[in-house]
């Protein structure tokens, strides 16, 4: 079992992080990553791709503008999130989410709180919180 609160003190520390989550991970899951801009949240999704053999930490980049990448690997299908940019019902409306939920998929979220389906659900959470220029703390809930 992993501890819920992990520091980690580096980027590659924390996709290793990351890749160490994903063997806990068993889809269907909603996943929300809580945390300011630069906290690591995409940062640990590349753990968690290179964890499910879905992508390399090179082919994971944030979804800013495009709001949904997909990876797919042999035990799930990860599909990254961010609605940072998103502010309406409406406008989550049109990312058909809904469609993306399967037996063996994986939804990371970043800035799904926002809205309050995600709050709503009962769903793994993790938070990262910068500490310093490189330190971070990252709890998961939920699982
Ligand atoms: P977010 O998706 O939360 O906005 P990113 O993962 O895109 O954040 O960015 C995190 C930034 O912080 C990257 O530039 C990364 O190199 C840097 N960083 C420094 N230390 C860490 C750490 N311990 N864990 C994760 N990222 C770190
Ligand atoms: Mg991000």
């Amino acid at each position: 079992m992993l501890p819920t609160t992990t520091h980690t003190y580096s980027a590659e520390e924390t996709i290793e992080f990351g890749q160490r989550l994903a063997a806990q991970l068993k889809p269907p899951l909603i996943i929300l990553l809580r945390g300011d801009l630069g906290a690591g949240k995409t940062t640990l999704v590349k753990g968690i791709a290179e964890g499910f053999a879905a992508g390399s930490a090179d082919d994971v980049t944030s979804p800013t503008f495009t709001l949904v990448h997909q990876y797919r690997g042999p035990r799930a299908a990860l599909f990254h999130i961010d609605l940072y940019r998103v502010d309406t019902e409406r406008e989550l409306e049109t990312l058909g989410l809904d469609d993306l939920i399967g037996p063996d998929s994986i939804l990371l979220i970043e800035w799904g709180e926002k809205f309050a389906r995600f709050a709503r659900e009962r769903n793994v959470e993790i938070v990262l919180e910068r500490i310093d220029e490189n330190e971070r703390r990252i709890q998961v809930t939920g699982l």
